[in-house]
């Protein structure tokens, strides 16, 4: 018998998509309980639809077992990114990917860096400036809120190359002068 074929009423997850007016779906609540389960990282369509076909049990009945399809599987990306559950970016190479929306902010400031693609948060390099960005990125999201503007996000992001990426280059560059 598969874990939670039923819904269940105190399911975060649940709880979550009734909150912002989304069916509760099986494949609603494999998608945004995968990305849920991995804050951290952030997945394209493809990724996600992999990642959600090797998470499915092999012998398993019901919502596990069934392969989503990949119209739906775009189609719940939206919704979930339209009612702000999920944080859309646009990574170096222009392709969409999602995360689950960390739950205190909205807008998390972060690095992307164009050479090694790791992408980071900057709260720690940038410590009170990085506050600073979050709370202006609040308070611009309530003010358009209180508009009426609806299902909002915020991306900050800031791309170049990483301090790790750039000494690598320094130090080739030393190496290639000296020889
Ligand atoms: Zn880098």
């Amino acid at each position: 018998m598969p874990p939670t074929t039923l819904s269940n009423p105190t399911d975060p997850i649940d709880a979550l998509l009734s909150a912002h007016g989304l069916r509760r779906t099986g494949a609603a609540r494999r998608v945004l309980g995968w990305l849920l389960a991995h804050p951290d990282i952030s997945y394209t369509h493809a990724q996600l639809q992999t990642a959600l076909q090797s998470d499915s049990m092999p012998d398993g009945q019901g919502e596990n077992a069934a392969t989503l399809d990949r119209v739906t599987l775009y189609r719940l990306i939206d919704r979930l990114t339209q009612v702000g559950l999920l944080l859309c970016r646009v990574d170096a190479n222009r392709v969409r990917r999602y995360q689950a929306m960390p739950a205190s902010v909205h807008a998390l400031p972060h690095f992307e860096c164009q050479s090694c693609h790791r992408d980071q948060p900057l709260q720690g390099a940038l410590q009170g400036n990085a506050f600073d960005l979050e709370v202006a990125a609040q308070n611009a999201l309530q003010a358009l809120n209180a508009l009426g503007y609806q299902g909002l996000s915020l991306d900050l992001a800031v791309r170049g190359v990483c301090a790790d990426c750039a000494t690598a280059a320094t130090i080739t560059r030393i190496h290639e002068t000296a020889s």
